[in-house]
């Protein structure tokens, strides 16, 4: 119920209709009995500083920040977390006030420690070292590759369609790494991705490349066989159950869906909006379980 006690925060973002943030969120806000509740925000392109002092005079908590604002906000934030310094994208805005009520306005990405999380969760511990592949230069590879580069992995190769794109990433987190780590960038093709994984521990899907509709699609070549030692982390969530990781299955690999990561980057938003140090598995599985309801797991 919202009442005069009622907390918001929302997802800012162009288009955000699409979402699963509020169903997740407010489903976690209502299971734990807080008088919370998050709304989406439909924000168009140039409107993003307007948008976020309008937040702050209402006196929302915060926001999470999706797809055209990640990057085109940063210079209005009174603060930036390291990672999301390093990313140069945040995906997640903390509104506080200062001693005279001013708002201060803090960026945070989560998405890097999500797919952390969700790559722990699935059994993979990154700290002990070997080379992981990451398909995709976008985005979501950014905060793969950030990800992995603050939990100790020992090299990463990162293949994209567009080679620039991979080297723009890699120069771009490789400047000042948190870790001794190996950075490569590779043209993506079908030899260069089989060659790269021969070996390799963890294979990262994070193109959209299988997305819904078009579920047929894979960029592993069809029919081959994926190395038995790899563990298959795929990003793609819609659906769940993605071609790349039924053929991983049937090789013999380890799989992790994407759900876990957007799971995760979420919990973590809500810990910071919270801060009441409530137990962050418990939110996690309250989130999955609406995610998975929304998305009709098995038939999306
Ligand atoms: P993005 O910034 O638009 O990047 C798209 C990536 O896909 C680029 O690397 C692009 O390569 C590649 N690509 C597109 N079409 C391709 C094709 N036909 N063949 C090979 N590569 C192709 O998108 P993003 O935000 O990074 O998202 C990527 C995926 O991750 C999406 O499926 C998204 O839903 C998913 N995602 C999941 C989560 C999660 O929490 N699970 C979070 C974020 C994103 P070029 O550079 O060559 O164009």
């Amino acid at each position: 119920m919202i009442t005069a006690k009622t907390q918001l925060v929302g997802l800012i973002g162009w288009p955000v209709a699409h979402s699963l943030s509020p169903v997740m969120h407010n489903a976690a806000f209502q299971a734990l009995g807080l008088p919370w509740c998050y709304v989406p925000l439909p924000v168009r392109p140039g409107q993003v500083e307007a948008a976020v002092r309008g937040l702050a005079a209402l006196g929302f908590r915060g926001a999470n920040v999706t797809t055209p604002h990640k990057q085109a906000l940063l210079p209005m934030l009174h603060s930036i977390a390291p990672s999301a310094q390093m990313l140069g994208a945040v995906n997640t805005l903390v509104i506080g006030r200062d001693a005279s009520g001013a708002a201060i306005v803090g960026g945070y990405n989560t998405d890097d420690k999500g797919f952390v999380r969700a790559l722990r969760e699935g059994e993979f511990e990154p700290e002990d070292g070997g080379t992981a592949v990451v398909v995709g230069a976008g985005g979501a590879a950014r905060a793969v590759v950030s990800g992995l580069l603050w939990s100790g992995i020992g090299e990463i190769l990162v293949l994209n369609r567009s080679l620039e794109r991979a080297q723009a990433l890699v120069a771009d987190l490789g400047r000042h790494p948190p870790c001794a780590c190996r950075l490569h960038a590779l043209p993506l093709t079908a030899e260069t991705l089989v060659e790269s994984a021969r070996a390799a521990r963890l294979l990262v899907h994070a193109t959209t490349v299988g997305m819904w509709p078009h579920v047929d699609d894979l960029v592993w070549p069809e029919g081959a066989a994926l190395p038995a030692q790899l563990t298959v982390f795929d990003l793609v969530y819609h659906p769940l159950e993605t071609s790349l990781l039924r053929q991983a299955r049937r090789s013999g690999a380890r799989t992790i869906d994407g759900l876990g990561m957007l799971v995760w980057q979420g919990v973590l938003s809500f810990d910071l909006w919270t801060n009441q140090g409530l137990d962050l598995d418990e939110i996690a599985a309250i989130m999955r379980a609406a995610c998975e309801q929304a998305l009709g797991r098995g038939g999306c």
